[in-house]
């Protein structure tokens, strides 16, 4: 690439992410901070304020990619500690900091940990009212098959959210996110972690996932109806939202 990156193969890709958040999973929270500049959190208050889950027990969310639990915690405190959040990540290491978050905050029992791939949910069709995934998809080597999946296991009525690092619009800020996501975040990774390599790839993952257009398209091919989604920050993020009719 112009850039000088390795391509990866789809084989080998599982691989190496899997080794980047075991490594980073004790640091995995700093980290996001440090190299949005705190912005992550806005945009994952907003996703959670668009899916807006009821105050009243009985509402199922699954949260794919779901990592050290921050959307799990979001839904469960909005829902007034009412929802019953699943927690799916393909790591354990990500998955035990998660656990240990939600019983901190006192909503362990809102949230279930499990360790499983995006790809081959294990889950009967139709169990659940919301499917959220963000920052996640991007790193599952097959997206159709885990948007496939992500149809299966909700119910009719049910609602999917994708919050994802998207194409920069803006003239300008498309250059400003350029020096940060190749210069400066593979040199924090470096830093903090000891290894930049697996930072050059998941920037690159970035740069390989498909615009906002065109992530439509693939939710409408996975059969979700009235798709939409919101650009936050000029575009660095996006958030898709569909519904399975
Ligand atoms: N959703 C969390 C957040 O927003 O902070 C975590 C996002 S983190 C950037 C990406 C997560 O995707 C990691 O925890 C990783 O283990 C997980 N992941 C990667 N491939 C996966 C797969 N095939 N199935 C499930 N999870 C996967």
């Amino acid at each position: 690439t112009a850039f000088g990156f390795r391509q990866v193969g789809e084989g080998e890709k599982q691989g190496l992410v899997d080794a980047v958040f075991h490594r980073v999973a004790d640091r995995y929270d700093l980290m996001n901070d440090v190299m949005s500049a705190g912005l992550h959190r806005v945009w994952k208050d907003a996703m959670v304020a668009w899916l807006s889950p009821p105050k009243r027990p009985g509402f199922k969310a699954l949260d794919v990619a779901g990592g050290t639990g921050d959307i799990a915690l979001r839904i469960a405190e909005a829902s007034g500690s009412q929802a019953d959040v699943t927690v799916l990540d393909i790591n354990g290491s990500m998955l035990a900091v998660g656990r240990e978050r939600a019983e901190k905050r006192g909503l362990g029992a809102n949230l279930t940990f499990v360790e499983a791939n995006a790809e081959e949910l294990p889950f009967p069709a139709s169990s659940f009212d919301a499917y959220t995934i963000a920052f996640g998809i991007r790193n599952v080597p097959h997206i159709d098959t885990a948007l496939a999946e992500a149809f299966r296991v909700l119910r009719p009525g049910g609602r999917f959210l994708c919050l994802e690092f998207s194409d920069v619009g803006m003239p300008l800020l498309d250059k400003v996110y350029d020096a940060w996501s190749f210069h400066a975040i593979p040199r924090i990774g470096q830093v903090v972690t000891g290894d930049g390599e697996p930072y050059r790839y998941l920037v690159e993952s970035i740069r390989k996932f498909p615009n906002q257009e065109n992530f439509a398209a693939m939710m409408r091919e996975a059969g979700f109806s009235r798709v939409a989604w919101r650009d936050y920050s000029g575009g660095i993020a996006a958030l898709h939202s569909g519904w399975k009719i």
